[in-house]
């Protein structure tokens, strides 16, 4: 899959014809989608199927289009508004990263890279996947699914392994097209290509676009040594006593008393602990002596 060589050259433009055939009409890789309509977006779809980002998404924008109208309300409206998306952090993120953007580059979401890299909770891939699709800049975009299909098609292993971040860009970076119009469709088509045929558990080589050219079927295409793994259950756990109690104070009008929330998981060892994360992570303050809120409610 080599950009260099003729047959990588013949093998990119057989992605990109596959991805102008089948990529997803997603609202946010239309033509005009604004910088921070797609950073919202690009923090959304980490850790949340599409499925469910798309409603958020569309509300989120409808009701704060830019960083400033965001900045403008409390990061307990964001958190409020973020519902039932999963990692609230998230949420938090996002007002902060709104705060930055409007005190420090007049509102605009910024271009370059280390700037992107700067804000408040954007990383390695957000900041990359902004500059590529919001700006058209060439760099990796690499996500759990682009780093499975350059492992199977270039590598030919099963399995991407642990992830390191430089060895993982620099191992994408040396593969897109030098042109950065066609780089940044390449990131998107390698992106989509793991997310709809070159899946972890059953890839449908027969429809694609690599089919001829992958490492990994060309070896047999052996299955994974390692264990499969297996998906953490949410039942029981921390994640959803934190996501009972945020709920709560998500649905009050004012202050919530200990009491209500007490009443709303048994375990109390358990309880104690969900709230103490929640305040610790900036998610619920403690307005009064036992009465929590959103921050800034
Ligand atoms: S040929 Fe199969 S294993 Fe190789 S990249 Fe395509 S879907 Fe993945």
């Amino acid at each position: 899959m080599s950009s260099g060589s003729a047959g990588g050259a013949v093998a990119f433009a057989a992605l990109l014809r596959w991805y102008d055939e089948h990529a997803r009409d997603l609202p946010w890789r239309r033509p005009g989608t604004s910088p921070w309509a797609i950073l919202v977006s690009e923090v959304m779809l980490q850790q949340t199927p599409v499925a469910r980002v798309l409603p958020a998404w569309q509300d989120w924008l409808a009701r704060w289009p830019t960083p400033a109208t965001l900045a403008a309300d409390t990061a307990g409206e964001a958190i409020r508004a973020w519902g039932r998306l999963g990692y609230p952090r998230r949420a938090l993120w996002l007002h902060e990263c709104a705060t930055t953007i409007v005190a420090r580059h007049g509102g605009e979401v910024p271009a370059s890279l280390a700037q992107l890299l700067d804000l408040p909770g954007v990383g390695a891939y957000t900041a990359r996947a902004v500059a590529a699709f919001a700006y058209g800049q060439r760099h990796p975009v690499v996500d759990t699914n682009v780093r499975r299909v350059v492992a199977r098609a270039v590598s030919g292993v099963a399995d991407a392994g642990p992830a390191t971040t430089a060895g993982d860009l620099a191992a994408v970076e040396s593969l897109l097209p030098a042109e950065p119009a066609l780089a940044v469709r390449a990131n998107a088509a390698l992106m989509e290509l793991g997310a709809l045929v070159c899946t972890a558990r059953a890839p449908r080589c027969a429809g694609c676009p690599f089919t001829t050219s992958c490492a990994w079927r060309a070896a047999g295409a052996a299955a994974p040594d390692g264990p499969t793994r297996r998906r953490q259950g949410y039942a029981g756990t921390d994640r959803q006593v934190r996501g009972i109690l945020l709920d709560a104070l998500r649905r009050a009008s004012e202050p919530v008393p200990r009491a209500r929330l007490d009443v709303l998981w048994a375990d109390a060892a358990q309880r104690d602990r969900a709230l103490a994360s929640l305040i610790s992570d900036g998610l619920v303050h403690e307005v009064a002596a036992g009465r929590y809120s959103l921050p800034g409610a």
